[in-house]
């Protein structure tokens, strides 16, 4: 029963309930997991934009807010200065009196803001004609006598604003201050701003401001999220966050941004900025000087810490949340499948019982369409006395029984080879070669067209049916046929000769003086002389020829297809037999024959009345002989 085994493996007493609710609770766990660590990604990817934000506010502060307004109120002092009536009426006439008014002018500008340092009138040469200086930040400024004027045309900025052909502003490079050829100490970070003066067309001096750039590097520099750098176009730092690295250009301290930023520093000068490590705004368009400095913003790490902690906490409170969700959801969730999967197993197990039963009990088994047998159930095992490993991988014929005519197979597989079922009985053989019969339906396993791929057979133990068959056909002493299987024979065999018009012979045989040897050795010597005479005749004769015990001590052996001589034949044959046979205690013993053939109006009590009369002559003329009538 390959089915029901199958159904039997699969089937076990597994509490499927811990299965299906791990099963979800697993499911619900990836889920959040997955669900948290995109959530989480989302995030970083907003922490990004969020500090790129954030650069953009602080970028935006320190030029729009605090540089740009700076510079403009310088450039509009200088330019205001220049465009001074005062400063244009000196420069046409060069007037002493003008000069003081000047000078008092230049003082009240310089008094106007703490970050100018030095403001000054320098004529066409070269040569500075007014100048007020201030020291330091708190002190207040002051007209530097003539005695301690200078000569500034060697100066890069008196050379560049000379070639200026416009009245417009110039700033020089953020740089540090020098006095009398030195770096002054501390560094006073300075931005010159300057206009070219005109008379007529003709250059005629330059108004020049030396702006301490301190407190304006100084507001650039504060933010609490990011660290602020400014870098000139050769990537020396104008500002560092380190005040050690400010001005490296100057102070000749080998540090600038190839050090801190050996990778991105050609992308900073560029002006580029990355997705979040740095950003780099060009302030060229505010200082408008040669540095073509860069503000550089790089987020602190603790601005990066914090907005990632943020989205950690985040995201672990989510998940939390999801998974105390998720857990009730599954027991939920498993309800239904856990009960469906009790129905299942309870339903298998009803299965695996009645598979079990018709295993024990139901003969079956199944075959290759070349009879070779592939599986059978416990029953066939039983009842064939083979095993079933025996058995398995066997041709079917192996368990037929010799006597089963060649007609039955041949029919039987005609029938399943087309596909059709087959149903009949058929006797086996065991392995202790006893027979045994079954009943058997044999159905064709067929493929879509309709052509078999295996058998299987379904079958019934009908032996004890067939014995009870048997026994009412058969003389229980001399196991040949009884007179009623006799009279049956008979007339089948006179039905089959009258159609065919075949020779139909009939022996009769009588013992001669049987009685004696039952009066002389008693009747139990004279049963087992019955039974000797009884397995001679069978003996000598053929399988299709039918003996059988008429009555008392006489038999009759019908020879289908035989004539009257091939009869006596037999017979004399069968009388020889007796004759010499050695009976045990008897010393000899006989039989008579009377032998006849069916002719054409006989009936069987005609037939019969030949054989008996034949058989009277026989016992009459001597008995020990043959008689054909
Ligand atoms: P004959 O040569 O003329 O045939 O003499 P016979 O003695 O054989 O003939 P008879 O018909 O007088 O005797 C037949 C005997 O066979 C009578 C009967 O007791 C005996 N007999 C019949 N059936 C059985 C049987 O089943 N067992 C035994 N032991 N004897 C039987
Ligand atoms: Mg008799
Ligand atoms: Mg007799």
């Amino acid at each position: 029963m390959t089915i029901t085994l199958e159904i039997g493996t699969c089937m076990n007493t597994k509490n499927y309930t811990s299965y299906f609710l791990g099963y979800f609770i697993v499911f619900g766990i990836v889920i959040t997991l997955l669900s948290s660590s995109i959530s989480y990604k989302i995030h970083m990817v907003d922490i990004e934009s969020t500090i790129k934000k954030y650069a953009q506010e602080v970028s935006l502060s320190r030029q729009s807010y605090i540089l740009k307004p700076q510079i403009n109120q310088m450039d509009d002092l200088v330019m205001a200065l220049a465009d001074d009536q005062i400063l244009r009426d000196f420069i046409h006439n060069k007037d002493p009196i003008k000069k003081r008014e000047l000078q008092n002018l230049f003082l009240t500008i310089s008094n106007s803001n703490k970050s100018i340092m030095q403001t000054r009138l320098i004529d066409e040469t070269g040569q500075e004609v007014i100048r007020v200086n201030r020291d330091n930040i708190q002190s207040l400024p002051y007209i530097v006598p003539e005695s301690a004027l200078q000569d500034k045309s060697g100066r890069d900025y008196f050379q560049i604003v000379s070639q200026m052909t416009t009245s417009e502003i110039w700033h020089s490079k953020l740089d540090l201050n020098i006095e009398q050829g030195k770096i002054e100490v501390p560094y006073r970070p300075t931005i010159r701003i300057a206009v070219p003066l005109f008379y007529k067309g003709v250059f005629s001096g330059m108004v020049i401001c030396n702006l301490l750039s301190n407190e304006l590097l100084q507001s650039v520099e504060n933010s609490p999220l990011f660290n602020l750098y400014i870098i000139d176009k050769d990537g020396h730092y104008i500002l560092h966050p380190d005040n050690r690295f400010s001005w490296n250009r100057y102070t000749g301290v080998k540090h600038d941004l190839y050090e801190d930023f050996p990778e991105d520093a050609s992308s900073i000068l560029a002006g580029e900025s990355s997705g979040k490590a740095f950003f780099a705004y060009p302030l060229d368009s505010i200082l408008v000087n040669d540095d073509d400095a860069i503000l550089l913003l790089k987020p602190k790490e603790t601005l990066v810490n914090s907005l990632k902690a943020g989205n950690l906490i985040a995201t672990v409170i989510v998940t939390v949340l999801s998974l105390l969700i998720s857990i009730p959801l599954a027991f939920y969730a498993s309800r239904s499948p856990i009960k469906l999967q009790r129905a299942l197993q309870n339903s298998n197990t009803e299965l695996q019982r009645f598979s079990d039963i018709i295993d024990r009990y139901v003969i079956t088994a199944t075959t290759k369409t070349s009879g070779i047998i592939t599986s059978i159930s416990t029953a066939f095992a039983t009842i064939s006395g083979f095993s079933k490993e025996e058995l398995i991988g066997q041709k079917m014929n192996m368990i037929r029984h010799p006597d089963t005519p060649k007609e039955l197979f041949k029919e039987l597989w005609n029938t399943i080879l087309q596909g059709k079922q087959w149903h009949g009985e058929i006797q086996n053989q065991t392995k202790q070669e006893t027979s045994y019969w079954l009943e058997q339906t044999i159905i064709p396993i067929n493929d879509e067209q309709g052509v078999p791929t295996s058998f299987m057979s379904v079958g019934i133990d009908n032996s004890a049916k067939k014995e009870l068959e048997t026994l009412a056909l058969v003389d229980k002493l001399t196991n040949l046929y009884n007179r009623r299987k006799v009279d049956e024979c008979l007339y089948l065999e006179i039905e089959k000769s009258k159609r065919y018009q075949k020779a139909l012979s009939i022996i009769m045989i009588d013992i001669d003086h049987f009685k004696h040897i039952n009066d002389t050795y008693g009747h139990q010597l004279g049963d087992t002389v019955l039974q000797k005479v009884a397995n001679i005749i069978s003996n000598h004769t053929r399988k299709s020829d039918c003996c059988g015990r008429f009555g008392g001590e006489e038999f009759v052996v019908m020879c289908p297809e035989t004539t009257k001589e091939g009869a006596f034949t037999l017979a004399e044959q069968i009388r020889q037999a007796v004759e010499t046979y050695p009976f045990e205690r008897i010393n000899s013993l006989t039989i008579s024959l009377g032998i006849s053939s069916f002719e054409r109006d006989d009936n069987i009590i005609t037939l019969i009345k030949k054989c008996d009369d034949a058989l009277y002559i026989a016992k009459s003329q001597g008995r020990n002989q043959s008689v054909v009538i």
